[in-house]
């Protein structure tokens, strides 16, 4: 996209916080602005206005975003607020921060332009909408933040379900979903821009649709999909019901459409998930496991857990270490329940001690390390596909991700040259040879000229 910036518009800079559901909006402001004739830069030193996109899902959270808005406003910025924090706390944020010029909801991010016009004649502007109805589609323009071979598309805005530890729905409101025709023309334009990896996002994927349709449908999106020309098309946030044998089927017949399944399952004990109002999950979890690996043995699976929910005793977290050892995930990310205000389970008696919180997750994580490293050495003399998304400037060694790995939170693949003698770049996909392995990445070397000749003519064309 090129967009030509007036010289009489303000510069805005933009400082990003939280997900990548977030970072797409963030992405289709920077999209409406610099259409607008705004010029946008990450350097927030360079402009006098910046939109600060902010996150609200923990406290952790909460503090990061509220730390950049303090240092802004020390830099005497004028600070625009948008996403989840501004959703969550918008009066709050308005008495506190002189600075804060603008409070933009979460359903709100596509108005910014006119935001920032009356930002510019002297108004202080609140527009958040109380119950956000908003999702962005195709025709928002945009501003790609990721690597250029890498894109999120947002399939579905919103959640219906009312986990009792998550602040989501109140923050992002029920769910919405796009219709396939304009998600399969988003990946379009993005495949015409050179993009290799797609991956589906929302805050749950497996329950894309039915809010739309009367019935889930990825398994249908999934297969218009497949006709995209993008090699690789990832999907995250499974919820376990939502793994039907007509979605594991698309999984499994479409080419593009990679064995990778997220699955944030929380918990493993049946008390705990019906405490975290998650209770159709727990007969389900083991039988899900063993279903998507019949079907696909290759198949990488991660999932996301909290440990130190209220009234998690030794007993349920021992059935969950007992889980997670037997079903070896790949991937596992552990978080300590983090009570949130305005959640049920805030209000939920036999609070967990945070030391002991956190003597659980490092006991979960440890004992998950030599899965994790077992199931990495699993590959070493396989060859597969390695996107490259850096090139060590000192040793040309070749940095980049194989299936098995989604970007910013699994492990990477470095590569030699090898033999070859060919020079291959930034957001080519190529062949290797996986020769080592660690905890978390793999080593590996780029197999015979021909092949990656091949790869390379394969990727010109897409
Ligand atoms: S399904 Fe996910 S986003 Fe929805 S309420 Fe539960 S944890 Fe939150």
């Amino acid at each position: 996209m090129n967009f030509v910036a007036e010289q009489t518009k303000p510069m805005v800079a933009f400082a990003h916080l939280g997900c990548e559901k977030n970072l797409v909006d963030t992405e289709y402001m920077l999209g409406l602005l610099a259409e607008a004739g705004y010029l946008v830069t990450s350097n927030e030193m360079d402009a006098s206005v910046v939109v600060v996109n902010t996150c609200s899902f923990i406290q952790e959270a909460r503090e990061a975003s509220v730390r950049k808005l303090v240092e802004l406003a020390d830099q005497g910025k004028e600070i625009i607020i948008s996403g989840c924090l501004a959703q969550h706390f918008q009066e709050e944020l308005l008495d506190s921060l002189p600075e804060a010029k603008a409070i933009v909801g979460t359903g709100d991010y596509q108005n910014i332009v006119e935001v920032l016009k009356r930002v510019e004649r002297g108004e202080r502007v609140n527009r958040v909408s109380k119950n956000p109805t908003f999702v962005g589609d195709e025709t928002l323009p945009r501003l790609r933040t990721t690597a250029n071979s890498v894109a999120y598309l947002k399939v579905a805005e919103g959640c219906d379900y009312r986990c009792a530890f998550c602040i989501i729905p109140k923050l992002r409101g029920n769910q919405r979903s796009r219709t396939i025709d304009s998600i399969v023309e988003e990946a379009r334009q993005l495949a015409n821009q050179g993009v290799k990896e797609l991956i589906l996002i929302s805050q749950i994927t497996t329950n894309y649709g039915i809010d739309l349709y009367g019935e889930p449908r990825l398994g249908d999106l999934l297969r218009a999909l497949g006709e995209v020309e993008i090699p690789w098309i990832r999907v995250h946030y499974a919820y376990p019901t939502g793994l039907t044998p007509e979605v594991l089927a698309a999984f499994s017949e479409i080419p593009n459409v990679l064995p990778y399944f997220d699955l944030p399952l929380q918990h493993s004990h049946p008390e705990i998930l019906r405490a975290m109002n998650r209770p159709w999950q727990a007969g389900l979890n083991a039988s899900l496991i063993t279903r998507i690996r019949d079907l696909l043995p290759d198949a990488v699976l991660r999932t996301t857990l909290i440990v130190g929910f209220p009234g998690e005793k030794d007993e349920h977290f021992e059935h969950l270490a007992s889980f997670v050892q037997e079903n070896r995930f790949d991937h596992v990310g552990v978080f300590t329940f983090s009570p949130e205000e305005g959640t049920p389970a805030f209000l939920l008696p036999n609070h967990v001690p945070v030391e002991v919180a956190s003597a659980r997750k490092d006991q979960l994580i440890a004992q998950q390390q030599s899965i994790s490293a077992a199931n990495n050495q699993k590959w070493v003399g396989k060859t597969v596909d390695v996107l490259i998304e850096r090139k060590d400037s000192h040793t040309g060694e070749l940095i980049g991700r194989c299936a098995r790995f989604a970007p910013e939170v699994d492990g990477e693949v470095f590569l030699s040259q090898g033999s070859t003698g060919l020079d291959v770049n930034v957001g080519q996909m190529v062949p290797a040879l996986i020769t080592g392995s660690d905890l978390y990445d793999l080593t590996g070397e780029l197999v015979g000229a021909q092949k990656i000749v091949d790869a390379l003519r394969v990727n010109k064309t897409n």
